[in-house]
């Protein structure tokens, strides 16, 4: 018997309980986002970090797929900063100042730059990806972003060098967003 032969009221309970296992059956079916995804993705990559000054992650992704991920880590070989201790230069926070004005460990490969290098590693051109990043890309990071051909940065923080990324990217015209104005560290 279908619902529209029914007497009116059961046909009333028949609809409502249709349209609630409808909605039961949507919540449970309900999908992360892509952006989500992503940075749910991230947030694991970054804390596969090495250096406590600066934990963070960086994802490529190309055509909706992660293709390669990195993180703040010594170069390979190389003893970790959680294992043998930071090795700390003065820096310059943003142009114009006079250096010697922030601490920064030099020791790791910045996780932006470890993503790009595994798609060297394994021969992936990432032209015309997209970045996501824990913190706004640091100058050298951003020269490596705009010379390998990434088309934009979602960046989840700012950071104490941003600057210097903000000027480049403005100047070639490479968008990004970021998503939390906060400085992580
Ligand atoms: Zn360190
Ligand atoms: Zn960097």
């Amino acid at each position: 018997m279908e619902i529209k032969d029914l007497p009116y009221k059961q046909r009333e309970i028949q609809i409502a309980r249709a349209a609630s296992y409808k909605e039961e059956k949507m919540k449970k079916e309900e999908r992360m986002t892509r952006e989500t995804y992503y940075l749910t993705v991230l947030e694991a990559v970054r804390q596969r970090s090495t250096c406590d000054r600066g934990k963070a992650g960086a994802i490529i992704v190309k055509e909706g797929r992660i293709i390669t991920t990195g993180y703040v880590g010594a170069p390979t070989g190389m003893p970790h900063c959680e294992d043998n201790g930071h090795l700390i230069e003065f820096h310059s926070p943003e142009p114009g100042f006079s250096p010697g004005l922030t601490k920064h460990c030099i020791r790791t490969v910045h996780a932006e730059l470890n993503a790009i290098l595994q798609a060297a590693d394994f021969g992936i051109s990432i032209r015309g990806a997209t970045m996501y990043c824990t913190m706004f890309p640091c100058f050298e990071c951003a020269k490596a972003i705009v010379n390998v051909g990434i088309k934009e940065i979602i960046a989840v923080h700012l950071y104490q060098t941003q600057q210097w990324g903000i000027l480049l990217f403005r100047e070639v015209g490479l968008p990004y967003r970021i998503l939390n104005q906060e400085k992580l560290y």
